[in-house]
């Protein structure tokens, strides 16, 4: 699976549908929630039925979305893969299909410049985390990106004869110096490792596994810039297979993350206390919404609450049935929540869908940091 960067996002990005618009399509083939790949084929039919009578009769985007339809048919290795995303504009030549280790909001959009965003927030929630293993002779260092391993370096500092087996386990060998010496040399020489490593793959956080005694030495000898990304201790011994030091990594991934929207969710907060720039609750999210006014959506993972849509200008709305909008009829959808996300993914907003932050919950599941 080739790992997705930043810069290949911008270039998407830059990217116009010069002869035709460009289709945009994100599918989320996470085997946990679908497993059967006929119940998978069927959701993406209907999702393409539906894009089809937007597209109009558009030639170029329809030869897009056939092309996606036999690209799920002739069936997709959903083993490491959770999510797809699809760029596509036959008219100019350009099929691109991007495999990711995690899900997206399926979705399509048929538009003249490509729909990013998604992708880009597939990169915010899973920067690179380097993992530093060492004992008193071996150290090995990862780095994962996405869930994949892209660089990695061993260390072996043989301990001096003397302090042998025996040392190794501290149990107060016949040359305590010469042992305490060799362990201190070769905690430099795996933070100078974990420092090369970094200079060639960058990583934003950093876990130690080692040895309580160990650890705080470890993280003494590393240079200030990694010391600064530590982001916490696994418990994973020195000799771990690849499996349970991919594991640890995707915990402090998953740490870093709640953190990072905590971070957002006390913004949130803060500026619904202060009245500026935040606002919570479904009806109150959804007006900002129609105004164009956010710039971060935050929302509980798993909230859904129903609400209503116009049939006239597409305005969404907590209480229905007249619009506000047109002042047309509007249809009662089952979840408002849903088509909220659609839609600040459409204006190009940051969605953060937050697990477990109680905070949020209190305000009302739902909430916006504003742009204005
Ligand atoms: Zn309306």
């Amino acid at each position: 699976m080739a790992v997705i960067t930043e810069a290949a996002i911008r270039e998407l990005a830059a990217r116009r549908g010069e002869r035709a618009p460009i289709t945009s399509c994100y599918l989320d083939v996470d085997g946990r929630r679908v497993a059967r790949h006929k119940d998978l084929e069927h959701e993406v039919e209907v999702l393409l039925k539906g894009a089809k009578a937007q597209a109009n009769g558009e030639a170029s985007v329809q030869t897009d979305l056939n092309r996606i339809e036999r690209l799920v048919r002739s069936g997709l290795d959903r083993s490491h893969v959770r999510g797809l995303a699809i760029f596509a504009c036959s008219a100019d030549e350009l099929w691109r299909v991007i495999e990711l280790p995690v899900p997206v909001h399926t979705r399509v959009v048929i538009n003249h410049v490509p729909a990013v965003g998604q992708l880009e927030s597939v990169l915010r929630e899973h920067e690179p985390i380097g993992v530093l293993l060492a004992d008193r002779q071996r150290a090995r260092m990862f780095v994962f990106e996405l869930g994949e391993l892209v660089e990695r370096s061993e260390l072996f500092d043989e301990l001096p004869r003397d302090t042998g087996a025996r040392g190794e386990r501290d149990r107060g060998g016949d040359h305590p110096h010469a042992s305490e010496a060799h362990t201190q040399a070769h905690l430099r020489n795996a933070a100078q490792v974990a420092f090369e490593v970094w200079g060639e793959h960058r990583f934003e956080h950093l876990a130690i596994a080692a040895p309580d005694h160990l650890a705080g030495q470890l993280e003494a000898e590393l240079h200030p810039y990694l010391r600064e990304r530590l982001s916490g201790r696994l418990t994973v011994p020195v000799t771990a297979n690849h499996g349970e030091v991919l594991a640890a990594a995707e915990e402090v991934e998953a740490a870093v993350e709640r953190r990072r929207q905590a971070k957002l969710v006390d913004r949130l907060r803060m500026a619904v206390a202060a009245g500026r720039r935040g606002t919570a609750g479904l009806a109150e999210v959804v007006d900002a919404l129609n105004e164009h006014r956010v710039d971060v959506l935050l929302v509980s993972k798993g909230f859904a609450a129903p609400g209503w849509r116009c049939r006239g200008c597409d305005r969404l709305a907590a209480i229905g049935r007249r619009c506000r909008g047109c002042s047309g009829e509007m249809d009662e959808i089952d979840d408002l929540v849903e088509d909220v996300v659609e839609e600040a993914l459409a204006q190009a907003c940051q969605v953060e869908i937050c697990a477990g932050n109680a905070d949020l919950d209190v305000m009302g599941r739902i909430g916006a940091l504003l742009r204005y």
